[in-house]
C-alpha cells in the first residue's frame, strides 16, 4: 500500500520509534510508525466513533511478534500486515477486520497463540485470525484443483465469518503489489492462485474493484508475455482513439445536461485481463474486441438510467443484440447496470454502461458494501441486506453444475440466532436455530406441515428431526392424507409448528381413542358373553352419564385412553352377567379383524400384564431390549407401544399418564435386539480391530460399523456400530469389555 500523501499523518512529527504508550517497540522504524499512524487516521476518519485503543494494541502486538522477521524485499515484516490493514481501512471495514489484518500472520509464523489473541483482542478477532491462518495453510498446487468450483466452495465452507475472506483478499492484494522481488517460481504460483482462485471469489462477492486489481496484478506474473502484448495493444488503440473518446464524452455530457439528467461520465478502457480472457475465449484478434473502449454514465436514479439509454440510442445506432438490462435482471453477484454497444463516427463501436451511484458502489465494493453499512442499523433495512446477500449465494450455487453440497457446507455464520434456508425455488425461509424440516414445512403452509412424510436437504434424505443449517435447500415430501405424528412435538422448534401439530393430534387422538374404546368394549363383551346388540342407545347414554360423559363418544374416548376399563363399564351395562366367571379367554380363537393382534400376541416378546391379546410393539424411539425396565402406552389403534422407562419421550412425559399400562417381557425366545453404540476413542490403528474382536468373542452379529475421525479434534475417532444383542445383560457385558480397551474414552447408546 502506498502511503497516502495527503493524510494528516504526514504532518505528524515522528521523532523516535516510541508509541504513545511510551513503550519502546523492537525494530520499529519511523516509517513503520508513520504507516501505522496513516492507518489509524484512516480508521478514525471513516469510523469516528470507534475506540482505537485496541487497534494500537494490535499494531504493537504485531510489531512484537514480527520483530525479527523480514520480507523478501528486505523490509521489516510488519509492514505487510499494516499495508493489508490499510487496504481494509480504505474500504471502511470495521475494527475487527482491520485488527485481524494486523494480526493475520502472527499465528502462523510467530510464537503468538490463539489464546493470547483471544484474551487481548476478543473472540471475534481471534476467530477471524484463526480463519485466515487456516486459509493460508491451504496449498493448492495444481491448476485443475484451483480452478475447480469445489475448491472455492470448500474455501468458503471453511469460513465462519465473511470478514476472514476480506482479510485474505487484502493480504493477497498486498502480496501481489510486492511480488517483484520473489523468484520467478513463487511469482507464478502466487499469480496463478490469484487469478484462478482469489479473483473469482472477489467476483462472486461482487467486489469488482478488488477483483480487477487482483486480476491485473496477477496477470502480469501469470503470463508476462501475453500481458505485455495485451497492454501494448490497448495502449496503442487508446492513443489512436483518445480524441475520439474525448469527443464522445463531451457529446454525452452535453446531451444529458440538455435533458436534465444529472450524470458523471467516465471514459474507460477495458482491463487487460478481461481483454485477454475475451481473446482466449473467442479466439479473435484484439481489433475485434469492440468494447475495448467504453463510456460509463453514473446517474441518480433508475428512471434516469433508462432515460440516458434513450439519449445514447438517439445519438448513435445501437448494435443489435448488445443491449443488456442488468437492472431488471441483476447478475448473480447482484451487479446492476444497463449495457449497450453503439456505432460511433467512422463505424467505431464502443460500449456504454449506465448505472446509479448505488449500483456503482455495489459493483465496486460488493459484499464489503453490505458489511460496511450493516453496522448500527436495525430493523427492516438490515434484513433486506441479509436477504440480498443470501439470495446472492443462492444464485451463485444455482450457477454451478455441482451445487448440492456447497450450500450445505457454507458456514457464513453472521446471524447466530437464526438459520436461513431455502425452498428448492430459492425462497428464503428464516427459522430459529436448530429448527427442523417440520418447522420448515409448517412455515411454508399448514397443509405442507400436516402432510409431511419426509425431507431432503440439499438433495439428500434426512430424518425429520435433522437440525437445519444455514444455506440448506430443503425439499419437503408430502403425501395426501398423511398426518402429523406426536413424536414431532419432541423436536420442533417453532411455536407455529407446535400449535398446528397439537391441534391435529388432539382431534386425531380423540377419534382413535373413540375407535379403540369401542373395540375394547366389544372385545370384552365377547369375552364375557355380553350381547351388546341388545344394549339400547338410551342405556348406553345413561351409563356414559354415570361416568360424567355427556356423549357416548366421550365414554368410548375415555375407555380408549384407558381411564376406565371395559370390564368396569360392562358391569354397569349388563350387571346380570356378573359376578359369573367369564369363559376362559385362551379358548377364544382370534376373529378375523383381530387376526393381526392374535398373531402379534403369539409372537410377542412383550406381554401386557393381565391382558394377552393386545398387540404390542417396541417403540422405535428407544427400541428397548430384553431385561430393560419397560412401560407401555396405549396408542391410537396400533396397540400398545412399549418404551424403555428411560426413553427420553417417557422421561419428558410426552404421553398421557392415563394411557400408561403395565407391561413385562415375555418368556425368552431366540430373538435378538439391535442396539446402536457410539464409541469415542483415541485415533490410533488397531482400535477398530480390538472393538470388533470383543463382539466376535461374544458371538454378536454386527449389522453395521463405521469409523471416522472426529471433526472437532483429529486425535479422536468415533466408531458407530449397530449390533444384535440377546438382552440387556449381554449389552452391558460388551460395553464393559469395550470400556476396558485402552484408548476408549466414552461409549454412548444412541436411539
Ligand atoms: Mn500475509
Amino acid at each position: 500500500m502506498e502511503p497516502d500523501q495527503t493524510s494528516p499523518a504526514s504532518t505528524l512529527a515522528v521523532e523516535s520509534a516510541q508509541t504513545q504508550t511510551g513503550s519502546a517497540l523492537p525494530g520499529v522504524t519511523p516509517e513503520i510508525l508513520k504507516a501505522y499512524q496513516t492507518l489509524e487516521d484512516t480508521v478514525r476518519q471513516r469510523r469516528p466513533n470507534d475506540d482505537l485503543a485496541s487497534l494500537r494494541r494490535a499494531f504493537e502486538f504485531a510489531c512484537e511478534c514480527h520483530a525479527d522477521q523480514r520480507r523478501d524485499n528486505g523490509e521489516p515484516y510488519v509492514t505487510h500486515p499494516i499495508a493489508a490493514a490499510q487496504i481494509l481501512a480504505d474500504m471502511q471495514m470495521d475494527l475487527v477486520t482491520v485488527e485481524t489484518a494486523l494480526l493475520h500472520d502472527t499465528l502462523e509464523d510467530t510464537k503468538a497463540t490463539l489464546e493470547e489473541i483471544k484474551r487481548l483482542f476478543g473472540e471475534d478477532v481471534a476467530r477471524c485470525v484463526n480463519g485466515v491462518t487456516k486459509l493460508s495453510k491451504l496449498k493448492l498446487l495444481n491448476k485443475e484443483v484451483r480452478e475447480a468450483e469445489s475448491v472455492r466452495k470448500m474455501l468458503l465452507a471453511m469460513i465462519e465469518d465473511i470478514r476472514v475472506i476480506l482479510v485474505k483478499l487484502a493480504d493477497r492484494l498486498h502480496n501481489l503489489r510486492t511480488l517483484d522481488v520473489l523468484p520467478r517460481e513463487r511469482q507464478e504460483r502466487i499469480a496463478a492462485e490469484t487469478v484462478e482462485l482469489y479473483a473469482p471469489i472477489a467476483h462472486r462477492l461482487g467486489m469488482g474493484k478488488l477483483r480487477a486489481e487482483l486480476e491485473d496484478l496477477g496477470f502480469r506474473y501469470y503470463d508476462p508475455e501475453a500481458y505485455a502484448e495485451v497492454v501494448e495493444a490497448i495502449e496503442s488503440k487508446r492513443r489512436i482513439n483518445d480524441q475520439f473518446l474525448h469527443e464522445i464524452r463531451d457529446t454525452i455530457e452535453r446531451k444529458l445536461s440538455h435533458e436534465g439528467i444529472p450524470a458523471r461520465v467516465q471514459a474507460r478502457v477495458k482491463r487487460p485481463w478481461s481483454v485477454y480472457l475475451k481473446l482466449r475465449k473467442q479466439k479473435i484478434g484484439i481489433e475485434h474486441v469492440y468494447d475495448l473502449l467504453g463510456i460509463r454514465i453514473i446517474t441518480d436514479s433508475v428512471k434516469n438510467c433508462y432515460a440516458a439509454l434513450g439519449v445514447i440510442h438517439n445519438e448513435w445506432p445501437p448494435i443489435p443484440g448488445r443491449i443488456k438490462d442488468f437492472i431488471a435482471i441483476p447478475r448473480p453477484n447482484l451487479y446492476q447496470s444497463l449495457h449497450t454497444s453503439v456505432l460511433g463516427a467512422g463505424g467505431v463501436a464502443f460500449e456504454v454502461q449506465i448505472r446509479t451511484e448505488e449500483m456503482h458502489r455495489l459493483a465496486e465494493e460488493g459484499i464489503a458494501a453490505h458489511w460496511k453499512y450493516k453496522e448500527g442499523k436495525k430493523g427492516p433495512a438490515e434484513d433486506d441486506q441479509r436477504i440480498a446477500w443470501l439470495r446472492q449465494l443462492v444464485e451463485w450455487q444455482r450457477e454451478m453444475r455441482d451445487s448440492t453440497d456447497f450450500m450445505a457446507n457454507l458456514k457464513v455464520d453472521l446471524y447466530p440466532e437464526e438459520v436461513y434456508c431455502f425452498t428448492p425455488k430459492g425462497r428464503v425461509v428464516v427459522l430459529p436455530r436448530e429448527a427442523t424440516p417440520i418447522d420448515f414445512a409448517y412455515s411454508i403452509h399448514t397443509d405442507v406441515g400436516h402432510q409431511c412424510t419426509g425431507a431432503k436437504v440439499n438433495g439428500r434424505m434426512v430424518p425429520l428431526k435433522h437440525a437445519l443449517r444455514n444455506g440448506d435447500i430443503v425439499e419437503i415430501l408430502t403425501s395426501t392424507g398423511s398426518r402429523p405424528s406426536r413424536d414431532w412435538l419432541t423436536f420442533v422448534k417453532t411455536a407455529r409448528a407446535r400449535n398446528k401439530i397439537r391441534g391435529v393430534i388432539n382431534a386425531d387422538e380423540r377419534e382413535k381413542a373413540i375407535e379403540l374404546g369401542q373395540k375394547l368394549i366389544e372385545r370384552e363383551a365377547r369375552r364375557l358373553g355380553v350381547a351388546l346388540s341388545r344394549v339400547t342407545r338410551a342405556q348406553m347414554e345413561s351409563v356414559a352419564g354415570d361416568y360424567g360423559c355427556s356423549k357416548i363418544e366421550d365414554l368410548y374416548a375415555a375407555l380408549g385412553w384407558g381411564k376406565y376399563s371395559a370390564r368396569q363399564v360392562l358391569t354397569k351395562l349388563a350387571p346380570e352377567v356378573f359376578p359369573e366367571e367369564p369363559p376362559p379367554a385362551a379358548a377364544q380363537p382370534a376373529e378375523k379383524e383381530d387376526a393381526q393382534q392374535g398373531r402379534a400376541a403369539k409372537d410377542a416378546v412383550v406381554l401386557v400384564k393381565g391382558v394377552d391379546d393386545l398387540l404390542t410393539y417396541r417403540a422405535k424411539c428407544c427400541n428397548p431390549i430384553r431385561g430393560e425396565p419397560i412401560v407401555g402406552y396405549i396408542t391410537r389403534g396400533k396397540g400398545v407401544a412399549v418404551h424403555s422407562k428411560r426413553c427420553p419421550n417417557v422421561v419428558n412425559l410426552l404421553y398421557e399418564a392415563e394411557r400408561r399400562i403395565e407391561v413385562e417381557w415375555a418368556r425368552a425366545a431366540g430373538e435378538s435386539f439391535h442396539v446402536r453404540l457410539v464409541v469415542h476413542t483415541d485415533n490410533r490403528t488397531g482400535m477398530l480391530n480390538q472393538l470388533t474382536q470383543i463382539l466376535f468373542d461374544e458371538n454378536i452379529n454386527i449389522r453395521s460399523v463405521e469409523a471416522h475421525a472426529d471433526e472437532r479434534s483429529l486425535d479422536t475417532a468415533v466408531v458407530e456400530m449397530t449390533i444384535d444383542v440377546r438382552d440387556k445383560k449381554q449389552m452391558e457385558k460388551v460395553v464393559g469389555a469395550m470400556r476396558r480397551v485402552s484408548g476408549v474414552r466414552d461409549i454412548e447408546r444412541v436411539y
